[in-house]
């Protein structure tokens, strides 16, 4: 799932490429797509694009006081629709736009998850933005500002960190790539680390943040999973380019915990026996 450099860096390129044109139109594709019935998306036609934004991994596509907020979820994409196709492979919505342009919502697979929004004024605490916690970008490298997200969540860090109502951005391929730079346990307790551990952690949120953005600044598109930079994620039985040990994984149904024991738990193999006992 892309996580909050490949949305703010997409977000960045659809405001370079198309802020100041003029909607044209606006047509869900499936009858999923578009998951408010107030305000009507016509409200936005006519007007210029004042720029795209985000907030946590939403893209905010905003025309003056009509905004589209637009959840990608797994598999969704956002981009310009060269074909205008009637039927485009994967569609769920479209904008068209006065000089001729498209800007065409995607979504792979079968989830059918990804969907739009349609919000009036300001964005904040309206679905689907209510609830979330702050940006990662601002409470990483504040060790203050993280400790106090992190106090009363006293569960593992790796699944606090992608609670998008604590800390919003951060998913399954940051979580892990932060756990390990921080060289703090995935399954650490979120509301007991000690303050030299929330501060790695906040550094390590910090700059793998930077260097997440910065590759995905230097692209035309929004990457793919595989090729995001990172030590641990999906690296599985690599070698840790840290300490050279073997790079380990616990399994879950939907997602896996990458981590290096010699890096992040003193040596210790981690296994879940909280939700599977085979994993022991
Ligand atoms: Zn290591």
């Amino acid at each position: 799932m892309p996580e909050l450099p490949e949305i703010q860096a997409h977000a960045e390129r659809l405001t370079a490429g198309w802020a100041g044109t003029e909607l044209a139109g606006f047509r869900p594709i499936t009858f999923t797509a578009l998951k408010t019935a107030v305000p009507r998306p016509d409200e936005a036609v006519g007007r210029a694009l004042t720029g795209v934004g985000r907030r946590g991994k939403v893209l905010l596509l905003t025309f003056d006081d009509v905004s589209f907020a637009v959840h990608l979820m797994q598999g969704g994409r956002l981009k310009p629709d060269e074909k205008q196709s009637a039927k485009p492979r994967g569609g769920i919505a479209r904008w068209t736009f006065g000089d001729g342009r498209a800007l065409l919502l995607t979504e792979a697979g079968t989830e059918r998850k990804a969907g739009v929004w349609v919000l009036a004024g300001a964005t904040e605490g309206q679905p689907p933005l209510d609830g979330l916690g702050p940006d990662a970008d601002v409470v990483a490298g504040d060790p203050a500002a993280l400790a106090e997200v992190l106090a009363g969540h006293s569960a593992r860090i790796h699944g606090v960190l992608r609670d998008q109502r604590v800390i919003a951005g951060v998913g399954r391929r940051l979580a892990n790539e932060i756990c390990h730079r921080a060289k703090l346990s995935p399954f650490a307790n979120a509301a007991k680390l000690k303050p030299d551990e929330v501060a790695a952690l906040a550094a390590a949120m910090a700059s793998c943040l930077d260097e997440s953005l910065t590759y995905e600044r230097s692209r035309d598109d929004m990457s793919s999973s595989k090729e995001r930079p990172g030590e641990v994620h999906h690296r599985e039985g690599e070698t840790c380019p840290v300490c050279g040990d073997t790079v380990r994984a616990v399994e879950y149904v939907r997602y896996t915990v990458n981590y290096c024991a010699t890096c992040q738990t003193g040596g210790k193999v981690l296994a879940d026996n909280t939700t599977s006992k085979f994993l022991k």
